[in-house]
């Protein structure tokens, strides 16, 4: 049995803090992992900041709402579910992914989740657990099943590595330079074929049990 998992960001939706500062005009919301590789003191600078600008969840679901999946997404995915079992694997927050997840007809999302306070302010965000992308592959293989991965970012590259059979996905030509292990495709189609190929050369699990009679 076969499963794939795929990042959200950068490969079916557009990345959500840099959409979120072009449609909010608020050009600080640009700042990135690239700029402050602490998560956490990003995270915080990026909830005070919501605060200082008086943006509630609501607020920033309105935002999130009128964005939309990349082009060909949707379609890609639901191709891909009609054949594969498929599991997003994010590092969002379901609160704030919501309205995007339901534009792609609502596939599984692991993710994380945010705390709202009484207000409706984004008081707090928790990780559900920190390697999620990479502890979920190595969950799935405990139980049997081989795992196709997909991402485009450094964030995917211990889950590829974990799985059975990894893929770039657009990723940026420093990432395709740094991890050549995991070939770089550049469209749909491509991920889609790869994915494929991949099923077809990846044996049954000697450890599938044949059905008992
Ligand atoms: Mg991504």
């Amino acid at each position: 049995m076969q499963v794939v998992c795929l990042d959200l960001e950068g490969v079916l939706i557009p990345e959500i803090w840099i959409a979120f500062a072009e449609r909010t005009g608020i050009d600080a919301f640009r700042r990135t992992t690239r700029d402050e590789p602490d998560y956490d003191r990003l995270m915080r600078y990026r909830l005070d900041l919501l605060r200082r600008h008086g943006l509630k969840l609501a607020d920033i679901q309105d935002v999130i709402g009128g964005m939309a999946p990349m082009e060909g997404a949707k379609d890609f995915l639901d191709d891909l579910r009609a054949r594969y079992q498929v599991i997003i694997l994010s590092d969002t927050f379901y609160e704030f992914a919501d309205p995007l997840m339901r534009q792609l007809g609502r596939p599984t999302l692991f993710c994380h989740r945010l705390e709202v306070d009484a207000d409706g302010f984004v008081a707090d965000y928790r990780l559900r657990q920190p390697d999620q992308k990479r502890r979920a592959v190595e969950a799935l293989k405990g139980l049997n099943f081989q795992v196709i991965a997909a991402g485009d970012s450094y964030n995917d590259t211990a889950m590829l590595a974990a799985a059975d059979a990894g893929f770039l996905i657009h990723p940026p030509p420093a990432i395709a330079a740094q991890f050549p292990q995991f070939p770089a495709l550049s469209s749909y189609a491509e991920l889609s074929g790869a994915i494929d190929a991949a099923a077809a050369r990846l044996r049954p699990n000697a450890a599938e049990a044949p059905a008992s009679r």
